[in-house]
């Protein structure tokens, strides 16, 4: 046993009304348990690899990752790697909530302002066809929002995650139905940009 399901800093129901209890436990308990589960049966034939950090065995387009499980690495090391920063994105304090520190300045900067920004990039979670992902990630050192389909990860094109939205359908359907918007709404109040502003002090 390698990889292992996090445990959130927060209770399911902290982030109502924003996200409901019920879709929170079933995105967690449910939907991350089995991409870690199917990530560690993938590598069950590979003891070499299973040391490995899921980070490391995306990098490069999965490289180091053997042809006959490369896709469901892929799939699964991306759904692990995605949902355990996704859990990090939202947060029950009020304070992390803040949009200040030098990623807002920097996303002041690129965008003009924070509504800009918030357009932008609510248009790119709205625009992805099918499962995916909107991102902010730091691209050779620049703001980049842009988005990736089922579990693709911004770190197995050397990209670096800021932040990130979870537009498959079991992220909000349980709630909004097919309302992808209502729930795209409803997230940006629970952002927590004192993580987003950690991993770009430390990336910048
Ligand atoms: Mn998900």
């Amino acid at each position: 046993m390698t990889h292992q399901l996090p445990k959130l800093e927060y209770d399911y129901e902290a982030l109502e009304p924003f996200i409901d209890a019920k879709t929170m436990e079933i995105h967690h308990s449910k939907h991350h348990q089995a991409y870690v589960d199917n990530l560690n049966k993938a590598l069950e034939k590979y003891p070499e690899l299973q040391e490995k950090k899921v980070d490391e065995l995306l990098a490069n387009n999965l490289k180091i990752v053997p042809e006959d499980i490369k896709m469901a690495v892929r799939n699964h090391g991306g759904g692990h790697v995605n949902h355990s920063l996704f859990w990090q994105w939202m947060t029950d304090d009020v304070k992390a909530r803040d949009f200040k520190g030098a990623v807002s300045e920097a996303i002041l900067k690129d965008f003009e302002s924070f509504d800009k920004f918030k357009e932008s990039f609510t248009d790119c979670a709205m625009k992805r066809f099918g499962s995916g992902w909107a991102w902010l990630v730091l691209n050779k050192g620049k703001l980049e929002i842009y988005s990736t389909s089922n579990q693709d990860s911004p770190v197995m094109e050397g990209k670096v995650p800021l932040l990130g939205l979870d537009v498959w359908e079991h992220a909000y359907y349980l709630k909004h139905m097919s309302n992808r918007k209502a729930y795209i709404e409803l997230w940006w109040s629970i952002v927590n940009w004192k993580k987003v502003n950690e991993l770009y002090e430390a990336k910048k």
